[in-house]
């Protein structure tokens, strides 16, 4: 099909050195060729060139000072990406190898995602290329205060909502939304991940992992299959990682690794949670600081395997659950893991494993769970906070938790029942990019040209 081709090669003209971006798009636009086959008037309206261009990108400079007096200078993006389903939703990253590229995949990426939510709302994402690590409160408050200045005019509870992703978490949301309160004088929903005095959601924090985890189970229970006393390897020590963790001990099946970007930590009695979440919440230091306390347990420096290996990976266990970065699974980690025996990978960090990887997965027809299904449950809970803010309403927990268990359930039916619908009933990818697809482009056929 030679629309495919030509609108990836298009994009590596107009668009040069996003190679995250050109992956993500190609792995969505080859899965449509057999939509595209059957229903050729997403070609005929032009959907595909329409879909891998964002509606709008804004880029701005952050100017603050660090601790030393010194004028800091970092990058700023948001990109508003699809908003045929409802405003632009999606975290901001803060992260030193963020580029406009990365937001550009995590942004394509988000519009998918959150279709398959079947909830209202679009695709966005935006970031810096400020890393908060080793920077002080009062450093990650002038930045997040610079950052905000920008970008309160785009960003709006009808409009645009961003939310939490590496290197954000409730400290920088917190500041964020202060400055935006102080800027504009109001006091509203335009960020999701708020702390729960102050318009926040219970549940929001646990929900991308708890959502990794109900979809591995939503997996299984397809195969016949449970959690129950398997053997898990996380990868990751953030947010997405501990909460992975956290509901894999509760539901009986047992995490044995994490990692940072130093390293890998293997704890062969199970990861201690309380410990994790010491170092990692309340202390933000280094994984290594775990073997302190637990004799048992090692860590594996990332320097010692070579740049395409990854010691996580090569640890054997029943299920896999990639919650670090993107492209953290190769295609060796993948080789390394089928023959360890993993037969469930679901994954809470945004793509990654690479394609060659994900290929591998396909095509030994395990049950394999793209982060785009996979790691829904984040946004979708943020939704959930969008509606207690405009109903003025705050939620239980176990009303939060429910319609979480509901919303992945109903998203692994959709990308199942898409993956049969088109004759390859195990490939979740296929199932998850058509279905998501689907919604959004049906969406901007009933909108027009606009
Ligand atoms: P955090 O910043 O809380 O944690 C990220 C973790 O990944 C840290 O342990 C970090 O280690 C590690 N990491 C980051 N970059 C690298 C790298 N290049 N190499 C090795 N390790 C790395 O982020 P989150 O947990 O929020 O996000 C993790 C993933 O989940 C991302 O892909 C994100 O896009 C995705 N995601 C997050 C959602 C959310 O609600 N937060 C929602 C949906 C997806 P270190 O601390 O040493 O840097």
């Amino acid at each position: 099909m030679p629309y495919v081709r030509d609108t990836l090669n298009n994009l590596k003209q107009s668009s040069p050195a996003q190679t995250e971006f050109y992956q993500a798009a190609e792995e969505v636009l080859e899965c449509l060729r057999p939509l595209f086959q059957r229903c050729p008037h997403y070609l005929e309206h032009n959907i595909i060139e329409r879909i891998v261009e964002p509606e709008r990108q804004i880029m701005f400079r952050i100017c603050w000072t660090d601790d030393n007096g010194k004028v800091q200078v970092n990058k700023g993006y948001r990109v508003q990406f699809n908003s045929a389903l409802g405003p632009y939703k999606g975290g901001l990253r803060f992260h030193s190898s963020v580029t406009s590229g990365t937001i550009k995949f995590l942004g394509f990426e988000q519009i998918f995602k959150n279709a398959l939510t079947g909830l209202s709302i679009g695709g966005g994402k935006g970031g810096s290329n400020f890393d908060p690590k080793g920077r002080s409160d009062g450093e990650v408050m002038r930045f997040c205060q610079a950052y905000m200045t920008e970008l309160y005019r785009y960003i709006g509870s009808t409009t645009d909502v961003p939310a939490g992703d590496i290197g954000v978490g409730p400290r920088e949301i917190g500041y964020l939304y202060g400055q935006y309160k102080r800027i504009t004088g109001r006091y509203e929903g335009i960020l999701t991940g708020k702390g729960l005095n102050w318009g926040g959601s219970i549940g929001r924090k646990e929900a991308t992992g708890y959502g990794a985890v109900y979809f591995a189970q939503n997996m299984l229970t397809a195969r016949a299959e449970t959690l129950q006393g398997k053997t898990c390897l996380v990868s990751g020590a953030g947010n997405v990682a501990i909460y992975t963790i956290e509901k894999l001990i509760e539901l009986g099946a047992k995490p044995i690794t994490c990692s940072d970007s130093g390293g890998t930590l293997h704890d062969p009695d199970g990861i201690d949670l309380a410990l994790l979440k010491e170092l990692k919440e309340v202390q933000r230091t280094s994984l290594q600081d775990y073997l302190k306390t637990r004799d048992n347990a090692h860590y594996i420096t990332a320097d010692e395997y070579p740049a395409d290996d990854h010691a996580v990976w090569r640890i054997n266990a029943d299920i896999a659950f990639p919650c670090a970065t993107q492209n953290e699974l190769t295609a060796a980690d993948a080789d390394a893991l089928l023959k360890n025996g993993i037969n469930c990978v679901s994954e809470g960090a945004n793509m990654p494993s690479t394609t060659d990887a994900v290929n591998c997965f396909i095509n030994a027809k395990i049950a394999y769970g793209p982060g785009k299904a996979a790691n829904a449950g984040g946004v979708a809970t943020s939704q959930l906070e969008m509606a207690q803010n405009s109903s003025m309403e705050q939620w239980s927990l176990e009303k939060v938790d429910e319609k979480l268990k509901a919303i992945m359930a109903n998203i692994h039916q959709q990308c199942a029942d898409t993956a049969a619908e088109f004759d390859d009933p195990t490939n979740l990818v296929l199932g998850a990019n058509i279905a998501g697809f689907r919604r959004v482009a049906d969406t901007m056929i009933e909108h027009g040209v606009v």
